[in-house]
């Protein structure tokens, strides 16, 4: 975005934040917003701290430089040997768990390879269901090195590789198999537009209508901003009413909240591999516990890692697989998104929180301005129990200001 569409966009956001202001200073009085009384219940499979470390501290170590290059490879066989390891069958041609990725054609019009994504799959044990198919998936490429620098890439995204590997150990050692077939993917390439998903998309095992829900986690070991805040975002349950329904039977891990929020609320472009499935209908959901000031940067090292969060999440990705594998039904693609009152309460935490903790955050005139609007608006939202259209687009134009201005 271009600095003059910037200020457009900003001033039309502080237009429409006066007109709900001055729309709304009739009803002034913000009460605390409703908390949520899910809990996750108890399962003996539950993903801790001590299972998910080690694979973020080798995978973000010196040795495999930011997982580009050799280190790329390195990570690769790494990934390989877990899937092997957990007797998951190889996902691609050959009974291989490699799937090379090539790159644009040379001068000479040779085709060389650019990357590898990584795949194994569970069959499915419902001769029904068998063929259709639940995508979890993790990008494990990084930036690599600048001169001496490492992007070691500790939340982006050895966090979400761990939970990955986690996730697949478990399933695969299951006493008994999911009824559909499971299938785990590490993608290269993601730091490249995409690329490595952009490419299995393309080039799936069976056809893409096959496959029923997909999932990918990227950084999931940090907090949004830096903020004291115990949250995982969890986007695109908007677009599947079952896929809703059940990240809800799964509750919130120990410790951490989930917050549901419109995949638009963080823009049209696609910031992580949910992008081509989401361009083909496919039902979905990303994880991510947010940007941070560590983002791509050489300071995103293992040793920042909140590894509870990794291991909450990790837990609860589990279920949820579990839980879609084994339902009657698939999840199925709507384009009719209602509004939902659940962002406007993770909205409403973060505002708050960034009017309180200045360290991280210091706020000119102006955001403090728009952010306080935002906070007594979705107090009101909240306090009324309903959430209009026209108050939804004034919440994405809030977001991406955040996204823009203050992240
Ligand atoms: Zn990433």
């Amino acid at each position: 975005m271009s600095r003059r569409q910037i200020q457009q966009h900003l001033l039309l956001l502080a237009t429409a934040t006066c007109a709900l202001l001055l729309a709304s200073l009739q009803n002034l009085s913000a009460e605390s917003p409703a908390t949520k009384s899910t809990t996750r219940p108890a399962t003996a499979q539950r993903i801790l701290e001590d299972d998910v470390r080690p694979h973020v501290e080798y995978l973000a170590s010196p040795e495999l430089r930011g997982r580009s290059g050799y280190g790329s490879i390195l990570a690769a066989k790494y990934i390989r040997d877990h899937f092997e390891k957990c007797g998951l069958k190889p996902l691609f041609e050959g009974e291989s768990y490699f799937q090379p990725i090539p790159g644009p054609a040379r001068e000479d019009q040779k085709k060389y390879v650019m990357g590898r994504n990584i795949g194994g799959l569970i069959p499915g044990s419902d001769p029904e269901l068998r063929n259709e198919y639940i995508i979890i998936s993790a990008h494990y490429d990084h930036l690599g090195e600048r001169g001496d620098k490492i992007f070691a890439g500790a939340d982006d995204n050895a966090s979400g590789v761990s939970m990955l590997l986690e996730v697949s150990e478990r399933m695969a050692n299951a006493a008994v198999a999911p009824r559909r077939s499971v299938v785990f993917v590490a993608f290269d390439l993601e730091e490249h537009m995409l690329w490595g998903s952009r490419w299995f998309a393309a080039h799936t095992p069976w056809p893409i209508e096959q496959v029923k829900f997909f999932l990918t986690a990227d950084m999931i070991g940090r907090s949004l901003g830096n903020l004291s805040l115990p949250t995982v975002f969890v986007m695109g349950s908007e677009h599947a009413t079952l896929v809703k329904a059940a990240l809800d039977r799964a509750g919130e891990p120990e410790g951490l909240e989930v917050a549901r929020l419109g995949i638009d609320l963080i823009g049209p472009v696609p910031r992580s591999d949910y992008g081509p499935f989401r361009e083909r209908k496919v039902p979905f959901l990303f994880f991510s516990t947010g940007e941070h000031p560590d983002y791509h940067t050489p300071r995103d090292t293992p040793d920042r890692i909140e590894y509870n969060k990794v291991a909450g999440v990790s837990s609860l990705i589990l279920d949820l697989t579990g839980d879609i594998a084994n339902s009657d039904e698939a999840p199925v693609w709507t384009d009719d998104v209602t509004p939902d009152l659940e962002e406007v309460r993770a909205l409403n935490r973060i505002t708050t929180l960034l009017l309180q903790d200045n360290e991280e955050h210091p706020l000119n005139n102006f955001q403090r301005f728009v952010i306080s609007g935002a906070q007594t608006k979705t107090n009101q939202i909240i306090e009324r129990g309903d959430v209009t259209s026209f108050e939804r687009t004034y919440l994405i134009s809030v977001t991406q200001m955040l996204m823009l201005s203050v992240f």
